[in-house]
């Protein structure tokens, strides 16, 4: 299959980034590429998806990363696991040997080595520019869910319809499973035993980067976790926190010691990335120094700053993520420079996973969730419409009509960047909105 056939079948396929925002892949695919890196990482705590599916789906991910290296082009492919993923590791090392352009690259136990500029830095020695993508440095990463799911399109002819899901924290049975799209949190915690406590919250994603949902969230096709922690969990409490509070407690409290900075990962790769210089200026009122908002521009939300390096329980990542989206939304980019030096504390600055665990107050919950990849019925799901990075589907199906697995239901809209959407059960169109299409299976009617 040449390079345009797969980029095609991809698009055809409604596949995206499973382990992130969700960029269609069919964009990310680039034949300029030199090194396609699969992020096995997992680095976010608790969520254990790639490593599990790398396990069970050696050969499918290894041959399909194998496409994706030939087809582009590219010198060679990476594998980039996290070395305590033994079990993985033994499994891809069965394998390896009948693919001569990919190896295996170790990563430390550390946070966030997941993060793609990070990863980049790891298993190649480059930097991406600051504001700049992968490919400025010849380098594509796709996440190893999303190469299983391009391994299904084009040797199965399969689009994509469902998800696996870490299920984690206050649940019965800690479990990762296999569900349609746009099944409900309600659902996927009954499929994990039901509560383990009654008073919860709920984060999908991982504890770092994940937000708060209801039980009526549907999974999208980034879902990576589902975490049910206590309400009053200090994890949950950091997260229903505000900007108006955030800001109040950096005038009243931050001590100018730079230990967010410090450990920051991009600033340690040499990206101008200093939180501390925009908490100085929200706490002071500073606008004089406009380089103290666009240090902004090059954060990447992986929240060491506020979950790990702050000791006055302070919240630098929001408050960057926030002034980010500000600045972005005005117009205004991140400037790259031509070369970056790297820390040369930077190995020393590593923020190993487990002490990570222990400062989230997660240690309880770091049990393994074993993968059951039998797929899951639901009597309904809720499809999202915005699921990926870009434009929302254009809905292609109207109430009450009957729809199969595989169907489209949402296309992308001419000339935007998008993913193409499938029905993941088979059944009758309840509901289209704006914001969703929902399914029901046949003769099922709600509990
Ligand atoms: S780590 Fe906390 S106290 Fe120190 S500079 Fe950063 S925000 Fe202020
Ligand atoms: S969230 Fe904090 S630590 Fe992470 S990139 Fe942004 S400023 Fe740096």
């Amino acid at each position: 299959m040449n390079f345009h056939e797969l980029k095609q079948k991809i698009s055809d396929s409604g596949i995206v980034g499973a382990g992130g925002a969700g960029f269609p892949t069919h964009i990310k695919l680039n034949e300029n590429a030199e090194t396609i890196i699969l992020n096995c990482a997992e680095c976010e705590p608790l969520i254990q998806v790639d490593q599990q599916l790398i396990g069970v789906y050696t050969k499918e991910i290894l041959t399909s990363l194998n496409l994706l290296v030939e087809s582009m082009g590219a010198k060679n492919g990476i594998i980039a696991i996290k070395e305590k993923y033994k079990n993985a590791i033994t499994s891809i090392n069965d394998y390896i040997d009948q693919y001569p352009l990919l190896k295996l690259h170790l990563l430390p136990n550390v946070y966030p080595s997941g993060d793609e500029v990070v990863l980049i830095y790891e298993t190649t020695g480059k930097v991406v520019p600051k504001g700049s993508i992968p490919i400025s440095v010849g380098a594509v990463v796709v996440n190893a869910e999303t190469v299983l799911n391009i391994y299904e399109a084009v040797y199965q002819g399969k689009a994509v319809t469902s998800k696996y899901v870490t299920v984690i924290g206050e649940v019965n049975n800690p479990i990762t499973i296999r569900v349609p799209i746009g099944t409900s949190v309600r659902d996927i915690i009954k499929m994990a035993g039901g509560l383990s406590l009654e008073d919860v919250e709920i984060i999908m994603g991982g504890p770092m980067t994940g937000k708060i949902v209801s039980k009526n969230a549907p999974v999208t096709k980034t879902t990576k976790a589902i975490i049910v922690l206590p309400k009053d969990h200090q994890l949950i409490l950091k997260k229903i926190s505000n900007t108006p509070v955030h800001i109040k407690k950096v005038m009243s409290v931050c001590s100018q010691c730079r230990m967010c900075t410090d450990l920051c990962p991009r600033n340690l790769l040499g990206h101008k990335v200093e939180p501390h210089k925009l908490m100085n200026a929200l706490a002071n009122g500073i606008t004089s120094d406009l380089t103290a908002y666009t240090t902004a521009l090059g954060c990447c939300d992986c929240g060491v700053c506020e979950m790990y390096a702050c000791h006055h329980d302070l919240s630098p990542r929001s408050l960057m993520m926030e002034c980010k989206q500000k600045l972005l939304s005005a117009g205004i980019k991140p400037e790259a420079k031509e070369s970056y030096k790297v820390h040369s504390a930077r190995e020393n600055r590593y923020i190993p996973s487990k002490r990570l665990v222990q400062r989230l107050g997660l240690s309880k919950y770091d049990v393994e969730a074993k993968i059951d990849n039998t797929l899951k019925e639901v009597n309904k799901v809720e499809i999202l419409l915005t699921q990926h990075i870009g434009a929302p589907g254009m809905p292609q199906v109207e109430k009450e009509v009957e729809v199969k697995k595989g169907d489209i239901v949402a296309v992308i809209p001419e000339g935007k960047l998008g993913s193409i959407i499938h029905a993941s059960i088979d059944g009758i169109i309840e509901n289209v909105s704006g914001r969703s299409i929902t399914i029901r299976a046949r003769g099922e009617q709600d509990e």
